[in-house]
Formats: C-alpha cells, structure tokens, sequence
C-alpha cells in the first residue's frame, strides 16, 4: 500500500531528527562485555501478549533504536505500551523531539526508552513491574505517524535491541520482520502492591536465604504463587506466609504485600 509505505517512511525520517534533537548520537552497534550481556534484563517486547508487530531501523537512527508497527491488523495508535522490564519508570516531554515519552532505569546500568506516547500511565518515579502499562502509544513530539521508538540502553550507550535474550534484526523497512509479544501472557501472576521500604526478597521463603533483591519504596509486583515458610515478626504482624515474585525471582513475607490477609485470595500454592 503506497500510503501506507510514504507514511511509514516518512515517520522514520522524523524519528530520526527527534533522535538527534535528543543529544549526542552514540556510535552504532556498540560492544557490550559478555557479563553485561548476562546481567541483563530478559527484556520482553514493549507491547501486549500475543500481539504482532513489525519493527524498522533506519541510518540516521539513534542509539540503536527500533520502530515498531502493528501488523495484526489492530490499530497501531492508543495500544497500551509495557515496560519491558521491571525498574523505576521517568516521563519526560520533548515537544520536537521525542515527544511525551518514559525512560525505564532497571538497574546495572540497563535503561529503555519509549517515545512518542499520546498519554502517560504511570506517576514520575513509579516502580513498574514488567508488562506493566506505563503509556499509550501515539505519534507525539516529531512523529508524523503513531509508533513505538524503543532502544536499550547500557550505561547510556544504545544495545542492540535483544528480546527474550534473542538479537532483533536491524532492517531499513518495515514487513520484512515481525515480533510476537509474550510480555505479561499467562503465567503473569497476579498483580499487588508492596509497603515499607528496603524490603528484601529472598531465594527462598526463608530468613537464611540469601537476599536476591530489595524494593526500595511500594512497588508493583506479580506473585506467581504462595506458601509457608518461616515465620516473621515486622511492622506488628506475624505472618508465615511469603509470595514469591515474577520479576524479583525470590520471595517475599507476605507481610509486605499491601493486602489485609495473611494468605493472598487467588493466589495458588508454590
Ligand atoms: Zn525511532
């Protein structure tokens, strides 16, 4: 479809000056250390489960970006847009450039970007959990059509862009590669929110285990499932009871989990 191509070409042309307005353009294909590559997220796409985009790169891109398009046959614009990743979620507003868009900081020096959103869905400095819905897609800022500008980051140098651990192709087009999401498909766990600040996540739903992960402040989090451990005493309660959490691989009291039962509703056993 002629429209339909002058149009995608177009939107990547603009991209690519949003890009630039962004600041320095990093080199392309930048080397990442082997340990870098391990430590890593296993970043999922910035879409809904089972839906099937089609992604672009062009030359003057930045950072190693991809665009991306429906090509299922929904509507590309007002999709929701997931994090790819668990981190703490910053908006940000650039009206040539990039647009309403949010920057994820996942720790050991990962960050994603998605650009060109028509609407937020998180609070500035929210932590997400991965899948969660942190925008709308749209065509804001130097876009001329809705599209999903995506790039990972490490200590701010564009990565090419690897899903389920998998690289993702770098062509000048779209329709000649595709991606299915199974960001936040079946098997998500249930989402809740935690309380407290440096709560710590366990290997197991032990007080010897080794800590796995801290939550700084309340954090949105999937519990995959539940069961009985050892028992805590925190914040006034007693609860033997501990999560186990999707994105942090570890557990947690339930203590924690802002919930007023000591065994989650819904939640099944580990
Ligand atoms: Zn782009």
């Amino acid at each position: 479809m002629p429209l339909r191509r002058l149009w995608a070409v177009t939107a990547a042309v603009l991209c690519a000056l949003a890009g630039l307005l962004l600041g320095p353009v990093q080199p392309a294909g930048a080397a990442t250390s082997g340990a870098a590559l391990a430590a890593a997220p296993n970043f999922k796409a910035p879409y809904p489960c089972g839906q099937k985009w089609t992604y672009s790169h062009h030359s003057a891109e930045v950072r190693r970006a991809l665009d991306f398009v429906r090509a299922d046959g929904g509507t590309t614009n007002g999709t929701p847009v997931l994090a790819s990743a668990a981190g703490t979620a910053y908006r940000h507003f650039q009206a040539d450039g990039a647009g309403n868009y949010i920057s994820i900081e996942h720790g050991g020096g990962w960050r994603t970007y998605y650009f060109h959103l028509s609407a937020f869905s998180v609070p500035d400095g929210a932590q997400v959990a991965q899948g969660r819905q942190i925008g709308t897609t749209g065509s804001t800022g130097n876009s001329s059509g809705p599209h999903i500008h995506y790039e990972q980051l490490y200590n701010g140098v564009g990565q090419d862009i690897r899903i389920n651990g998998g690289a993702l192709a770098y062509p000048g087009g779209y329709h000649q590669y595709y991606l299915t999401s199974d960001n936040d498909c079946g098997g998500a766990g249930t989402p809740f929110t935690t309380w407290g600040s440096g709560v710590r996540v366990r290997a197991d739903a032990r007080l010897a285990s080794p800590v796995v992960a801290t939550l700084p402040g309340p954090t949105g989090v999937r519990v995959l499932c539940q069961k009985q451990g050892d028992t805590v005493n925190a914040e006034g309660y007693t609860n033997n009871w501990w999560s186990k959490l999707r994105d942090q691989n570890g557990f947690v009291s339930n203590i924690y989990i802002d919930h007023p039962a000591s065994q989650l509703p819904g939640v099944p056993l580990c």
